[in-house]
């Protein structure tokens, strides 16, 4: 048994993380799994991905603060974007996907039918995402109108709301698991070489891709934890440390570090 954990342990694999409450939230535990990462990068050629709601100027500032390591692409705004080797642009071949069935400017001109939907900064506003802030008691009654009058407008579109407050609107084909996907096929990753981990309600997408191996935080919200009580599976570890601990500890679970 311990052989074949070892010989699992040396191969590359494809490693997915949520920053916010996920890689981020314990220094300590962080430096060590960047220093395991790193290594198992450069000895394996193993693929570092974070998958995150953040847009592009507050993924720099968390970067800045966190001293985190650099990634070989970057999945931003849930999704909507994908960033390789450290270019500035959003990944072309992916944008592409997203367009059909997505109009950027009936999105906006339905919405503001809506007087409960309070624009975010424009810093959060992005080519394939409109998001707004929208307080939790008028959500059951104004979510349903919202999805109706944009189905009408013939849109492929997905409302994600979260956190009681954050509403993004994205195209249909858009999530984090979506795009998690694409870059196994880029790289080559079968979904036994892939790991992704996170905490809370807009991670399921990334756990719900099949057969992929997933962590889940010890410091999980409750409704990823709903989740995952409702959806079992052998491929997906519960930690008990929280944060880059509990990624640490699952990552050695699934033997692929030491
Ligand atoms: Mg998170």
């Amino acid at each position: 048994m311990v052989k074949l954990t070892r010989e699992v342990a040396v191969a590359k694999f494809l490693f997915v993380t949520d920053l916010d409450n996920t890689l981020v939230g314990d220094d300590k535990a962080l430096f060590e799994l960047n220093h395991r990462l790193e290594q198992t990068r450069q000895e394996h050629g193993t693929k570092i991905v974070y998958a995150t709601g953040r847009s592009p100027i507050l993924y720099q500032e968390l970067k800045d603060e966190k001293n985190l390591i650099e990634p070989d692409s970057l999945i931003l705004a849930v999704g909507t974007e994908i960033y390789l080797d450290g270019t500035g642009a959003p990944d072309s071949e992916w944008s592409k996907k997203l367009s059909s069935g997505w109009n950027r400017d009936v999105v906006v001109s339905t919405t503001t039918q809506f007087s409960e939907l309070i624009p975010q900064h424009d810093s959060e506003q992005r080519s394939f995402k409109v998001s707004f802030f929208l307080q939790e008691e008028s959500a059951a009654r104004v979510l349903p109108q919202l999805e109706s009058e944009l189905q009408k407008s013939g849109l492929d579109v997905k409302l994600i709301y979260s956190s009681g407050i954050d509403l993004d609107i994205v195209p249909l084909g858009s999530d984090k698991g979506q795009a998690v996907q694409f870059l196994g096929q880029k790289w080559k990753f079968v979904a036994e070489q892939t790991v992704v981990c996170g905490d809370s309600g807009n991670d399921i997408a990334l756990f719900a891709v099949e057969a992929g191996r997933g962590i889940i935080v010890g410091n999980a919200r409750p409704e990823l934890l709903q989740w995952h009580n409702e959806h079992p599976a052998n491929s997906r570890y519960l930690a008990t440390n929280f944060c880059a601990g509990g990624i640490l500890e699952g990552l050695q679970y699934f033997g692929f570090l030491e």
